[in-house]
């Protein structure tokens, strides 16, 4: 059927109080990770913030009352399922970029603030000055800043090398992140004890999942959302605040959104074979407070997505979201929102799809 307002949801609330009452805990088990890259007005506009703008996002976690924590702070209640305070944002920095060293890092210490910098090695270790130096990043950690692992090579990690098999792929991946995180230990010191990585371009499948959990790690993407317990915790979101996320109004709008209580997504990888173009996200969503009736789902080019629902016998909801259109190779997302029942918030969830040419060749980056 056609999505339609299930006029069982608000009166089965009340209806199975325990139940309710710990699937309202969970939702509320959130935090707002926040992703930036450059915080500078000279850099590629799509992937840059600039000092103004990152200023009014910091007043703006003020003003909203939040508690920004450090991410090992954050991946800890998340690990060990212990509710977080409503209202904790966190800021993050990929690629340690000059800027950030230059400029954000005297504005967050003057302000006393934690924050993570995601760092591949290589650029590092090339002395490129579009990136910080060991030094530097020395110094960023004496400033409160974690350093999270980013691989040591920034590839698209879900992509095999011709000829390549799947074991010899995994032991690559597995040697990107542990000679990285070796690197890193080596110039910086002794790290996070959660151990923390950011996928280059958010890009990620069920098995590299799977290794990042064996290797001890919590990693996050680029799909947005808040981190919480209805994701894998080696595929937490972050919201993007540069480029066109930049805008504090909409970034107010994510940063007081809830998660929507995913209980299961199919399919479980974003990867798409080449011929699956129109692809289809079905989500089981626990009964919540968020009203089914105005649940929107959006595709990449801001189009409004087909949703049915069907309703399953223990009160959960199962949603298949559909595009009309025929996706063009790149990566895309399908964003999905629906306001609270009664407060001024949204729930929001983002699958990121990685769709590649019809021949099986990979987009440029
Ligand atoms: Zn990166």
């Amino acid at each position: 059927m056609r999505l339609s307002l299930l006029g069982s949801t608000v009166l089965g609330l009340s209806l199975i109080g325990s139940q309710v009452q710990a699937k309202e805990v969970a939702e509320r088990h959130h935090a707002s990770v926040l992703m930036y890259h450059h915080i500078s007005a000279e850099t590629p506009r799509s992937t840059s913030t600039d000092a103004e703008t990152f200023t009014r996002h910091l007043d703006l976690l003020d003003q909203l009352g939040f508690q920004v924590w450090s991410l090992p702070q954050v991946a800890e209640y998340l690990k060990a399922n212990k509710p977080l305070p409503d209202k904790v944002a966190v800021l993050t920095f990929d690629d340690a970029y000059i800027s950030v060293y230059d400029t954000a890092m005297p504005i967050m210490s003057a302000r006393k603030l934690p924050f993570t910098i995601f760092v591949n090695a290589t650029p590092i270790n090339q002395g490129n000055k579009l990136y910080m130096s060991w030094g530097q990043l020395r110094e960023a950690k004496a400033n409160g800043a974690t350093i999270g692992n980013h691989s040591l090579h920034h590839e698209h990690m879900i992509r095999h090398q011709k000829g390549e098999s799947e074991a010899q792929w995994l032991d690559r991946m597995r040697a990107e992140i542990t000679e990285n995180q070796w690197q890193l230990e080596k110039h910086l010191g002794a790290l996070s004890e959660t151990k923390l990585f950011a996928y280059p371009y958010g890009e990620f499948n069920p098995a590299l999942e799977s290794l990042l959990a064996d290797l001890g790690y919590i990693a996050f993407g680029q799909q947005s959302g808040a981190a919480s317990p209805f994701t894998s915790l080696q595929a937490a979101p972050r919201y993007a605040a540069n480029g066109a996320y930049s805008d504090p109004d909409s970034l107010k709008t994510k940063l007081l959104a809830l998660p929507f209580p995913v209980r299961s997504e199919t399919p479980r990888s974003g990867v798409l074979a080449p011929d699956k173009r129109s692809p289809v996200l079905t989500l089981t969503l626990e009964k919540g407070d968020y009203r089914l009736d105005q649940l929107r789902c959006y595709g990449p080019a801001g189009e409004v997505l087909q949703v049915t629902s069907e309703d399953q016998a223990d009160g959960a909801v199962k949603l298949q979201i559909a595009t009309e259109k025929t996706l063009p190779a790149g990566r895309h997302r399908y964003n999905c929102t629906a306001p609270h029942i009664s407060e001024p918030r949204w729930f929001w969830f983002s699958r990121q799809w990685m769709l590649p040419e019809p021949d099986g060749r990979w987009y440029k980056g």
